[in-house]
């Protein structure tokens, strides 16, 4: 066969222009070189019993085929009903949910199926790092606005925030709880996205997969209340909720979340879903409705047992040298790194992988423009205190 002249790329320029998650290299890299991964968020203890032992009966009791696409009912029900709850929002599960394969495929379904081209997304940073790749495949255009530190955490500049809304802004991203800041966002500053969104007429896509895990600002008091950007006034339609299993069970590898939105966002979001995955695990969704229906204590003691990790390792990392405050939220404390001289955050994070062997994430990773993070690391917290008194025997050695 004769070769024609057409040159053509093999890689599209949508894959080509994002690189692989550094986040889940570093846990890569952790384990090549025997580090103790405070890397990626997942807990490195057993999966609740009773929530497996559920799985294995679904399993058991044949729930092995495709489920309906937006979801299993029981499951649907239970979401409905713990956010009823927990939030005290009325949500039709025939209507208003879909579950899919993690928050991951949530966010990226909600914002294909909103989303045109040329629509602009705000998002915060520091951000999670999946919504800069889930801004590029689904055509929007990423306009960033800095979460600055200051001695009341982590807050916005109204004026910056205000002047990135115009006709073009479709929606906003917000991670509330924060990861990577730990900020948990309070009610006055959710009024003002929320007044922002109704002027500009845009959408919320809030990641609330943290929602159970607050802590106060201090070393101790009550925790900070969740509050959910749906629950503002006027916002409970413009609103997309991406939630999962992931954290507040942790079972990370199940890969099981769900999206609450109106019912017509909702219709496209179950569209594109359906065309991406067909369905979540069906077995799995059935433990999750056992999950779901969790008594409030298995949160408090959740709650409890995360404060006793974040005061744990800020109070190592202090020690050490890092600059960090208490995260008020999620399991994440982003550190300062400026005491130890590097010239930036990936030589840091290299030596303290290969040379103290502790895996942490270079603060650049978050930020769309790589200097911003030239400074910081971020470690998760979501370890077992043997993994963490380990983490902090070998962090000693950079004193
Ligand atoms: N959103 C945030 C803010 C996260 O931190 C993570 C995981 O670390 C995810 C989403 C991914 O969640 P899931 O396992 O539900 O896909």
């Amino acid at each position: 066969m004769s070769q024609t002249s057409i040159s053509k790329t093999r890689i599209s320029r949508k894959a080509a222009s994002f690189t692989e998650s550094v986040i889940r290299e570093m846990s890569r890299e952790a384990v090549k070189h025997g580090a103790v991964n405070l890397g990626q968020g997942f807990p490195d203890w057993a999966a609740p019993e009773d929530i497996k032992r559920k799985a294995q009966e679904a399993i058991a009791a044949d729930h092995n085929q495709y489920a309906v696409t937006w979801g299993v009912k029981e499951f649907r029900d239970a979401i409905a009903k713990k956010t009823m709850w927990y939030l005290g929002l009325d949500i039709d599960p025939e209507s208003e949910i879909t579950v899919t394969c993690g928050s991951t495929e949530g966010m990226i379904a909600a914002m294909m199926a909103t989303v045109d081209p040329g629509d602009e997304v705000v998002v915060f940073e520091p951000f999670y790092e999946n919504y800069a790749p889930d801004a590029i495949l689904s055509d929007a255009t990423p306009v960033h606005v800095p979460l600055y530190r200051t001695d009341n955490g982590f807050v916005f500049d109204r004026e910056e925030l205000k002047s990135a809304f115009s006709e073009r802004t479709k929606a906003i991203i917000i991670c509330n709880p924060n990861n990577p800041t730990g900020k948990v966002f309070t009610r006055d500053e959710l009024e003002f996205i929320a007044d922002l969104c109704k002027e500009h007429q845009a959408l919320c896509f809030t990641d609330e997969i943290y929602e159970h895990i607050t802590y106060s600002a201090e070393e101790d008091g009550d925790p900070l209340e969740h509050i959910s950007m749906a629950t503002i006034e006027g916002m409970r339609d413009r609103t997309v909720i991406v939630n999962s299993l992931s954290k507040t069970y942790s079972v990370t590898g199940w890969r099981v979340g769900y999206c609450i939105a109106a019912p017509d966002i909702t219709s496209a979001i179950r569209k594109v879903h359906d065309f991406l995955t067909v369905g979540a695990a069906n077995p799995l969704q059935h433990a999750g409705a056992y999950a779901m229906s969790l008594p409030p204590g298995y949160y408090v003691e959740l709650q409890k047992e995360y404060l006793r990790k974040r005061n744990f390792i800020v109070n190592v990392l202090r020690e050490t040298g890092f600059k960090c405050d208490y995260p008020e939220g999620a399991y994440y404390v982003m550190a300062d790194i400026s005491e130890f001289g590097f010239p930036n955050d990936i030589e840091f994070t290299k030596h303290l992988i290969r040379g103290i062997g502790v895996a942490v994430v270079p603060g650049s990773s978050f930020y769309h423009e790589p200097s911003m993070g030239s400074q910081l690391v971020r470690f998760c917290f979501c370890k077992k205190d043997e993994t963490l008194e380990a983490a902090a025997e070998r962090l000693a050695k950079l004193r």
